[in-house]
């Protein structure tokens, strides 16, 4: 949208922030978000004039604690962003995080369990290429060579969106780099 700070139409992001203003017994609450070029707010109303006790007092105590999954829920809550917002880059709203679950001595194969706790359109073949040391037409051609797989398997997999459980396997025996490059990709984030 137009950005009042610099001028231009600019991409917004979510600050994590809620505010609110309480006028008398009704409540404002807006989920601030930033200019990416300026860092200039935009604030996005979550509630305008509502009723004080109309509001559930756990969504209450999450706006004035700035509850992080609270307002993730907010930040990807679409139907409701699409009201405000002329165009969402969906891409461009999830964070990565990275857990190691077992790590075998000398091991050989990365196995990836993927979590999708919210909706998100996101190729799977971005989303790898962007967080591990390759390109999408590499990815392409491990998963032709079968040194990718994909489960559950289905057609096309790479290029389908990412999805809640979906498991990955990469042959890496023959990656000289695998306990360097790889592993700093498989466990460090990108962004
Ligand atoms: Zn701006």
């Amino acid at each position: 949208m137009a950005c009042s700070g610099c001028g231009g139409v600019r991409a917004f992001r979510s600050s994590g922030k809620i505010r609110l203003n309480a006028n008398g017994r009704r409540l404002d609450a807006w989920l601030i978000y930033k200019c990416r070029a300026c860092d200039k707010t935009w604030n996005r109303p979550i509630f305008e004039r509502r009723a004080v006790r109309s509001i559930d007092p756990a969504v209450m105590e999450a706006m004035q604690a700035n509850d992080p999954d609270w307002i993730r829920a907010q930040a990807f809550d679409l139907d409701a962003l699409r009201r405000r917002a002329k165009r969402i880059d969906e891409s461009a709203a999830f964070e990565v995080r990275k857990d190691i679950i077992r790590e075998a001595p000398n091991w050989m194969r990365l196995e990836i369990g993927i979590a999708v706790p919210l909706p998100l359109a996101v190729r799977l073949d971005r989303l790898l290429a962007s967080e591990l040391p390759l390109s999408r037409s590499r990815l392409g051609r491990m998963s032709g060579a079968g040194q990718l797989r994909v489960l559950p398997a289905e057609v096309d997999a790479l290029r389908r969106r990412i999805r809640d459980g979906t498991r990955l396997v990469l042959d890496l025996a023959g990656e000289a780099d695998r306990e360097t490059l790889w592993r700093r990709g498989a466990i460090a984030s990108a962004r």
